[in-house]
């Protein structure tokens, strides 16, 4: 009797384990299914299709036994985080997030052969050659959007490097779209988070007058202006970017507030990009009355925002 409970125990066991192998495999076959596919199917060159920009220039194809990328070594060079790379290094280009449609992969079908896949995106590569060259080798990023239509026509992240010649020392940062995976100091930018707060917060605002004499002092510590605005309203002193008003702003309305503003702006929180997550940005609340917040209404102090957002 014992040695039949032994055994049935020991079925027991067998079947549960085959039963969360089970649910474990159909987890990672709906999760991973297409990178699966992508790995077997692109060596042998069932993938085909052709990303271009909204020009029509080809940024990368595939097909026919190979992998190639623009025609133009400015264009792959320009476009290098965007596009991303063959070999996924960069996670967040357009290789990478446009996967399934590129692959023309199917849950059930995987990826039929022959079919020919031609995806435009928004961007304009002689934009980002324009605007990679416009940054001379410095480190940064340049996004030009469509307001109305939200369309992305530039998006360049520097230092950069040519995919189909890569160097053999890479420079910092080059798998980084700063675009969207870096948050940075947003300088005065911010201004416009604090001028939102005190159009909504501060009475009077457009009646008041402002006097900038090139710096306020705050508790002892110096908050300085780039220049001598004198007396100025709201309007011109958005013009001037003027770090007193603003400065002066931010302690009215205090930490909170601003605090509140950068969350409703979405500038603190992540977003979502064609399945990209983009950085989120920063808003550290410093005491009443400090320094720290009066620079923190100009877009400095540990204020930090994703270019994306
Ligand atoms: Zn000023």
């Amino acid at each position: 009797m014992k040695k039949v409970s032994l055994r049935a125990s020991f079925a027991i066991i067998m079947a549960l384990l085959v039963i969360v192998g089970l649910v474990v495999y159909v987890f990672r076959f709906v999760k991973d299914g297409e990178k699966w596919a992508l790995y077997f199917d692109e060596s042998t060159s069932k993938c085909t299709y052709t990303l271009r920009d909204r020009d029509g220039t080809v940024l990368a194809k595939m097909g026919g036994g190979s992998r190639t990328y623009a025609e133009s070594s400015k264009v792959r060079t320009a476009c290098y985080q965007l596009i991303g790379d063959f070999n996924g290094n960069v996670g967040t280009g357009a290789l990478q997030s446009f996967s399934r449609q590129l692959s023309g992969y199917n849950i059930f079908t995987g990826i039929e052969e022959g079919e020919d896949v031609d995806l435009k995106l928004t961007v304009d590569a002689d934009l980002n050659v324009k605007a990679y060259e416009a940054l001379n080798g410095r480190s940064g990023s340049v996004l030009v959007a469509n307001y109305k239509t939200g369309e992305l026509l530039c998006m360049v992240s520097s230092p950069s490097i040519d995919p189909s010649k890569p160097p053999s020392t890479l420079p910092d940062g080059v798998y980084i779209n700063r675009c969207i995976s870096s948050s940075f100091t947003p300088g005065s930018i911010f201004k416009l988070v604090t001028l939102s707060a005190a159009i909504e917060n501060i009475d009077n605002l457009f009646q008041r007058t402002f006097t900038c004499n090139g710096s306020i002092d705050v508790k002892g510590v110096t908050v300085t202006c780039t220049g001598h605005h004198g007396n100025q309203s709201i309007e011109q002193a958005l013009a001037n970017s003027c770090n007193c008003v603003f400065g002066t702003l931010a302690l009215e309305l205090g930490a909170d507030t601003l605090g509140e503003y950068a969350d409703k702006l979405g500038l603190t929180s992540e977003h979502k990009l064609d399945n990209i997550t983009t950085a989120a940005g920063k808003y550290d609340k410093d005491e009443s009355g400090s320094a720290a917040l009066a620079w923190s209404g100009i877009g400095q102090y540990n204020d930090l925002v994703c270019p994306y957002s």
